[in-house]
């Protein structure tokens, strides 16, 4: 597992995501692994597997508890715990004077990553998405790596559109998958549509960040984009802030929780 690097104070944007200054190894691999692995069946059978949401029932609050343990590989800036991003990216969106419901979408936006304490490998939860179904896209990280993806030798799912109709919208593409899609049903009936594009996108850099498979994107994503957009630089540039005092901030966003998701969800 990667040893993040010191999470300094006051970074500027630019310093952070910078996968070319360090020769961080381990974040190669970690791509190397997912490229290869995250084919269309792949996809499907963990779909299958896990948005039935029949593993377990735990309260918001609980999620973040047990979620504590984790340390993202994929990511070469957070030396925090989970709890801590999550309130730190939480804290940020409610400093920036947004709405509560966008301050709940980042209390919550990582708790998918409780596949990895279901034994799920890391490739299979974090780290950078993107459409699996059609030909990859040069803008995704690491992109030499898909082709040792089986489905970069099978010419059906390699031209443009793949197993899509074009501007058939996100909702009808399956994206590799990760901690957003699945954290993305967990919340589906509790935050508006904005929330909900920021989890289950927020990860996908290829679309949001570089501006590709915008032939599979429709109206409605691009006008949620923004969402997305925004609530990346929430996540992103927190993570050189301050720790959060969590015991100080606990009340308020137990409150949170209960305002929008009280009670038990289904995992
Ligand atoms: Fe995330
Ligand atoms: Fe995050």
């Amino acid at each position: 597992m990667a040893q993040a690097t010191h999470a300094g104070e006051g970074r500027k944007p630019e310093e952070f995501r910078n996968y070319a200054a360090e020769a961080r190894s381990s974040v190669k691999e970690f791509y190397r692994l997912n490229h290869m692995n995250q084919t269309l069946d792949f996809v499907l059978a963990k779909k299958k597997e896990y948005l039935t949401l029949d593993r377990m029932e735990m309260t918001v609050w609980e999620a973040l508890e047990y979620m504590n343990q984790l340390v993202d590989d994929s990511d070469p800036d957070v030396d925090f715990t989970q709890i801590e991003h999550a309130m730190q990216t939480a804290e940020a969106i409610k400093a920036a004077g947004q709405p509560r419901w966008f301050q709940l979408t980042g209390l919550v936006h990582d708790l998918g990553k409780v596949l990895c304490i279901w034994g799920e490998p890391q490739w299979a939860v974090v780290g950078d998405t993107f459409p699996v179904g059609c030909k990859f896209s040069d803008k995704c990280v690491y992109p030499e790596f898909f082709e040792l993806n089986p489905d970069s030798k099978n010419p059906q799912l390699m031209t443009e559109n793949g197993i899509y109709e074009p501007h058939c919208g996100l909702d009808n593409v399956h994206l590799s998958w990760g901690h957003d899609e699945y954290i993305y049903h967990v919340f589906k009936n509790h935050i508006p549509e904005g929330g909900l594009y920021a989890l289950r996108y927020h990860s996908f850099y290829p679309w949001h960040k570089e501006g590709a498979y915008t032939h599979l994107t429709n109206e409605n994503d691009r006008e949620c984009m923004k969402w997305v957009k925004a609530f990346n630089r929430f996540d992103l540039y927190s993570k050189g802030d301050a720790r959060p005092n969590v015991a100080e901030l606990t009340p308020y966003y137990k409150d949170l929780i209960d305002e929008y998701a009280p009670g038990k969800l289904r995992w």
